[in-house]
């Protein structure tokens, strides 16, 4: 590999690299009599002991075989004796789906096992089963879906000689000169990028590619083909659909869009009083608690403000450490907290709505008031998106696009530790672990609750300010 030296080790990659290793092992435990070729500082002795395993004649099925061919050294999860004399090579997942890069590397194990002498007869993948549902602590039998792959991977494999020459060329000369691009996000964010991008000219400030959905990427492949980088160069009399058009008129200008009598004519039909609640959720690849489903999305935390009569918004939250199954304490504060009436105003509603009914599913005695909320919720984010925009959205209505922009002194980035939807789940996990020392656990506690807390908030001092005809941005 060219510049090693730059490779640092990327924090967010972690959890998701403890998840494989923690399918890996349950995979195993579903074979029985397997054998783990060890080694793992040693890869010499793993080759020799897998070779001598395959000879012994006992074709015992092996975890970790290690090969070699062509100077190529793969290690394959599952290696699998079949009654045809051959092996099944099976490569494990933590994904949902078979994705196309897993063909990749599982063509790879082929062609080196295949190189290395080894009978080959079949090729699959075992990914996570959604359907999956845990019932039985400890009894994970199911969790996984083996899917045959061996037609979709042979042509892969008859050109893996190719891929590895083409390596082989890149690691023989000096640093290969490839312009940045979607490979370098997809489908893993490459560790390079910053190196990558420094030596390249800069960005526009505002790209066609901000334009959002199908039809604002139509309208930039077209303004690319014209040759503009910029959307403050687009032509005057370019003609694009209205939603479209208000964000190019804003990016032009510097003027945000802004329609304040639209906002308030969206909302005006909430029912007082308005609660704004925002949840947090954890979904575990491997389910940790009886009764839930692979990447099931289980709220472990929420953050309620209630618009009172007095013009007070005392603000309601909940957040379960312990590391148990957090739902029934969750729904009996959602049950105590969101009242009888009155509307429950949520961001990307669906999300809300679902944890509610959710929860309603589980607990009958809780349905009838539960179920009766969710029906109250409604959908801040759509109003916000039909009354505006601001350049420095960059395309973008999630709620850390629009809040810095509309209302500058409520930031995300001013929160310490959590500031992001996928840093609240990672900050969950690390809390309930066992081996979290009690300060840090602690810390995150707060971390956590400051960021659920903004994200309530934010969508009260939103409504707040969309509302009136005075714009901060003048
Ligand atoms: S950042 Fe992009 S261009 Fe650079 S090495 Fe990674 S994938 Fe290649």
């Amino acid at each position: 590999m060219n510049r090693r030296d730059l490779l640092a080790a990327d924090p967010a990659r972690t959890p998701l690299l403890a998840v494989g290793n923690q399918v890996g092992e349950i995979a195993r435990d579903l074979v029985p009599g397997g054998v783990l070729i060890g080694h793992d500082d040693r890869l010499d002795l793993a080759v020799a002991e897998t070779r001598e395993r395959i000879a012994d004649g006992r074709r015992a099925p092996l975890f970790e075989a290690t090969f070699v061919h062509e100077d190529v050294l793969v290690r394959v999860d599952l290696l699998l004796p079949e009654a045809d004399g051959g092996w099944r090579i099976c490569e494990v997942k933590s994904a949902a789906s078979v994705k196309p890069y897993h063909l990749g590397d599982l063509a790879s194990q082929v062609w080196v096992a295949l190189g290395a002498g080894l009978p080959v007869s079949a090729a699959e993948l075992a990914h996570i089963d959604t359907r999956f549902s845990y019932t039985r602590a400890g009894d994970y039998a199911g969790l996984l879906r083996t899917v045959d792959v061996s037609e979709r991977v042979a042509p892969l494999v008859n050109r893996r000689h190719l891929v590895v020459t083409a390596a082989r060329q890149c690691l023989a000369g000096g640093e290969p000169e490839i312009a940045t691009g979607g490979q370098c996000a997809t489908p893993y964010p490459c560790p390079f990028q910053g190196h990558c991008r420094a030596g390249e000219p800069p960005v526009a400030d505002y790209p066609p590619e901000l334009l959002p959905g199908a039809a604002g990427k139509t309208a930039a492949e077209a303004l690319r083909q014209a040759g503009i980088a910029d959307l403050r160069d687009a032509p005057p009399e370019l003609a694009l659909p209205p939603a479209l058009d208000r964000i190019l008129t804003a990016t032009r200008t510097g003027v945000a869009f802004h329609d304040p009598a639209g906002f308030r004519a969206a909302v005006a039909d909430w029912p007082s009083p308005l609660r704004f609640l925002d949840f947090e959720t954890v979904g575990f690849a491997i389910p940790r608690w009886l009764g839930t489903r692979p990447f099931e999305a289980v709220p472990f935390q929420f953050s309620c403000h209630l618009a009172a009569e007095d013009g007070t918004y005392p603000q309601t939250e909940f957040l379960d450490l312990t590391g148990a199954d957090p739902s029934r304490a969750c729904a009996e504060a959602l049950v105590d907290c969101l009242g009888e009436t009155g509307a429950i105003v949520a961001w990307a509603a669906g999300v809300e709505r679902a944890c509610i009914r959710r929860l309603a599913r589980l607990f009958p005695d809780l349905a009838p008031r539960l179920t009766a909320a969710a029906d109250r919720v409604v959908d801040l984010l759509p109003v916000v998106r039909n009354t505006y925009y601001h350049r420095d959205m960059r395309g973008s209505w999630s709620i850390k696009a629009v809040l810095p922009c509309r209302l500058p002194a409520l930031k995300y980035s001013d929160l310490q530790g959590v500031n992001d939807g996928m840093a609240a789940p990672n900050a969950y996990q690390e809390a309930i672990h066992p081996d979290t020392d009690p300060r840090r656990r602690e810390a995150l506690r707060a971390e956590l609750l400051a960021y659920c807390r903004l994200d309530s908030w934010a969508m009260v001092a939103l409504c707040d300010s969309l509302g009136r005809d005075d714009d901060p941005q003048g």
